[in-house]
């Protein structure tokens, strides 16, 4: 017999975030996802909620969680230029703790952002954004366009949940009312699912969303050079006019666009054709986010600081780099001399270059598992899995905020308590006068520093 189910709880594995699950528990596992997909059931069976690790360990050794926050603490208070880095795979609170942590340490903090949808959070500063909800989505698209992702893999209940199967308000017929495009270099699962798969050369997205700019506006193309995209002239000028005649469409995009050639540039002229097209029908572009609650950093980082990612704080004060700031860039550099990596982990993939840097350099990991840089690192602080064992807040890749139900008590503490736990430390350690508030440093660190 189930000890207990848990109704409407949110799997938080990727930017689905999906919150129609019914979790079955049984003693302390969940033994059953109802609702969720193949990728949603492994988050959740893949959790045990007792003992599973120590509380920390230092330097490889068992150790308790007093002594790892206090080794934290002296590492993170005795460094000229920590990074922080990571916070998709937390809550908004953890995220917002973590930007407290960075101020107070005078630190740089970047996320996961930085190596995926970091050009299109370029290109939004640039060029702004049509938004809508995924909720608007389902309820009126009629034309979905899917570019360089592969949603059928990546985010397998996009398709059910928000924009093909369901029936929506204006759109009563589901699938019958929508037709799907795919583009992208190659055919993945996802082409299965559409009514038509484009495949384009690698590298001439932008010179396609171009001609397809040209074609809506009435603009002369040149053939040749259309067409040296892959895609034929009157297959593109189909799909423009598919665009136009549409109630109501939508571009989901992925890396295929912001990280091939072009970037930023292709994330905003994606962004530019849909707003252009507002001037024939109702069009958005929206990125299609995959860590769970990797909006949730861009938009705690943008409330704290003004900025979504790649920001500083050695000056007392927010500066924004990318390229200057970003992880990848402060560790290949040798400048870190320090680092707390929260709910990532950067040593399964990021260059060699940063790799070897980051475990010369004292690291500080919080994971609810042993990951490749807890291995490198000085202390690892096994932290309660978010959603599943904490509660909070994350953000829909659609930046719509949902409350998290835990079914499963833990004995780790989250991650917000122990990042505050390390800043108050530290404040403690440098006798800085801090804020005990999150995002209230700065004001400290700016007169500090004159
Ligand atoms: Fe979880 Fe994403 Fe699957 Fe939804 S689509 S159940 S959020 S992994």
């Amino acid at each position: 017999m189930p000890d207990r189910v848990v109704p409407n709880a949110v799997c938080t594995f990727c930017g689905c975030v999906c919150d129609d699950i019914e979790l079955t528990v049984e003693g302390d596992r969940i033994t059953r996802a109802k609702n969720a997909c193949v990728l949603g059931v492994a988050w959740f069976q893949n959790h045990p909620a007792g003992r599973h690790a120590p509380d920390a360990r230092i330097g490889g050794e068992p150790a308790s969680l007093d002594a790892a926050v206090e080794e934290a603490a002296r590492i993170l208070a005795g460094a000229r230029y920590p990074l922080i880095f990571g916070l998709s795979n937390t809550t908004s609170e953890a995220q917002r703790e973590a930007v407290r942590l960075a101020d107070v340490t005078g630190a740089c903090i970047d996320t996961t952002t930085s190596v995926c949808h970091g050009p299109t959070e370029l290109a939004l500063q640039a060029v702004g954004k049509p938004a809508a909800t995924l909720g608007e989505v389902r309820n009126r698209a009629d034309l979905i366009v899917y570019w360089g992702c592969n949603p059928a893999e990546g985010h397998p209940r996009h398709f059910t949940r928000y924009t093909l199967t369901p029936r929506g308000r204006f759109v009563p017929e589901g699938r019958k009312g929508r037709y799907m495009v795919l583009v992208d270099v190659r055919r993945t699962a996802s082409a299965r699912a559409a009514d038509e798969f484009i495949q384009i050369r690698p590298g001439k997205d932008f010179e396609l969303i171009a001609v397809l700019r040209a074609l809506v506006r009435g603009r002369p193309v040149d053939v040749a050079r259309a067409e040296a995209t892959g895609v034929p002239l009157e297959r593109a000028r189909s799909l423009a006019e598919r665009m136009k005649k549409a109630r109501f469409g939508v571009i989901f995009f992925g890396m295929g666009i912001s990280m091939t050639r072009g970037k930023q540039l292709n994330s905003a002229a994606l962004l530019t054709l849909a707003a252009d097209l507002n001037q024939y029908t109702r069009f958005l572009a929206m990125p299609l986010r995959g860590h769970g609650n990797v909006t949730g950093a861009d938009t705690v980082l943008t409330w704290q600081t003004g900025y979504p990612f790649a920001v500083n704080f050695s000056r007392g004060y927010p500066r924004f780099g990318p390229g200057e700031f970003t992880a990848v860039d402060v560790l290949v550099r040798r400048e870190a001399d320090a680092a707390l990596i929260l709910a990532s982990d950067p040593a399964a993939n990021f260059p060699a270059p940063a790799r070897e840097h980051l475990a010369r350099i004292p690291t500080i990991v919080l994971d609810p598992k042993v990951n490749e840089t807890s291995r490198i690192a000085r202390v690892h602080i096994t932290t309660a899995p978010y959603g599943i064992s904490v509660g909070g807040t994350v953000y829909r890749m659609d930046e719509i905020p949902l409350p998290l139900r835990p079914a499963l008590p833990s004995p780790y503490p989250p991650d917000e308590e122990v990042v505050r736990r390390i800043a108050d430390r530290v404040l403690e350690l440098t006798g800085r006068t801090g804020s005990t508030e999150a995002g209230g440093a700065v004001a400290s660190r700016a007169a500090e520093a004159g």
